[in-house]
């Protein structure tokens, strides 16, 4: 049994996994913690995320609990993510990263400690059908080539505050990669008024933001009198919850270093 420790555990993405853990068999919810400042702190996680009392109690910070887990769970603040893994470093516990917003520095000093401390997944989305979209993605690109336009649209809440999602911004950068092109050349993010024909190479985002659409991403290839549309739906935030329990049993007693959605699901070869 893979014992789990919950980083965030009042959040939003933190309730469905406190939850998620607990209800697999796999898993143990072993530990939780939030903000210093937090209101939930000493609370129940089990009452905080509705399966009842399981008497752990919320704790304020990482190193109060790091020896009652085997994985961390971070979906927090990039700051704090950092802070989270240099403790998981020193103790050689591994960790499974949702958080987003890491700049390429973040990222270098994670894979620096890694790389001889503890397994690590990390990755921006972590729900199992968002992955197998880029690989369709990829593998439907390289397969149709340049004769095919190829446009992406995604749909997400009002609250969003950045566009286009990191998960559309992905899925250029699969298809680019796939037909050879650099997705910081040939990206188009607005189109408005006399704009020309469009370009063979460029691959368009779109953005949508309406109501409380919790994420929509389509990517069309359209060629000479067809198109092909390839779509993904999420329905509510337990996709992304169930892709990090995935990971953490997954991850637990795996090489020390760096792993992607796509080595817990197989998919690195496909
Ligand atoms: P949220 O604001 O609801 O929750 C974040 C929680 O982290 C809060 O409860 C906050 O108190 C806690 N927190 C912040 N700093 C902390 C610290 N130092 N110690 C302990 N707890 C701390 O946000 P959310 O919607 O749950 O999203 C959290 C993160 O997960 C964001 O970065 C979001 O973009 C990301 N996310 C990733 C995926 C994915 O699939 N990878 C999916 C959804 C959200």
């Amino acid at each position: 049994m893979t014992r789990v420790i919950v980083a965030g555990a009042a959040g939003r993405m933190g309730q469905r996994i406190s939850y998620m853990v607990h209800t697999n068999p796999g898993l143990e919810l072993a530990a939780a913690f939030e903000h210093p400042d937090s209101p939930a702190l000493g609370r129940d996680v089990g009452e905080n995320c509705g399966v009842g009392a399981i008497g752990v109690a919320i704790s304020p910070g990482l190193e109060s609990v790091i020896d009652q887990g085997d994985v961390i769970i971070d979906f927090t603040f990039h700051e704090a993510t950092m802070e989270f893994a240099a403790i998981a470093a020193k103790h050689g516990r591994a960790m499974v990263i949702g958080t987003t917003g890491l700049t390429r520095k973040n990222l270098a000093e994670l894979r620096r400690l890694a790389q001889g401390n503890f397994p690590c997944v990390q990755a921006p989305n972590m729900a199992v059908g968002v992955n197998v979209l880029f690989k369709l993605v990829e593998k439907t690109a390289a397969i149709l080539g340049d004769a095919y336009d190829v446009e992406i649209v995604e749909a997400h809440h009002r609250m969003k505050k950045d566009a286009p999602s990191g998960t559309a911004l992905k899925l250029g950068e699969m298809a680019a990669g796939a037909l050879n092109r650099d997705l910081a050349q040939v990206g188009v993010y607005e189109r408005n008024g006399i704009i020309g024909e469009r370009t063979d190479n460029e691959i368009g985002i779109q953005t949508i933001r309406a109501g409380d659409i919790v994420g929509e991403h389509t990517v069309y290839f359209a060629g000479a009198g067809e198109r092909i549309e390839i779509t993904h739906r999420a329905h509510n935030r337990d996709n992304f919850a169930r892709g990090a329990t995935l990971a953490a049993g997954w991850v637990a007693g795996k090489p020390n270093g760096m792993y992607t959605m796509f080595d817990v699901l197989g998919l690195t070869d496909f």
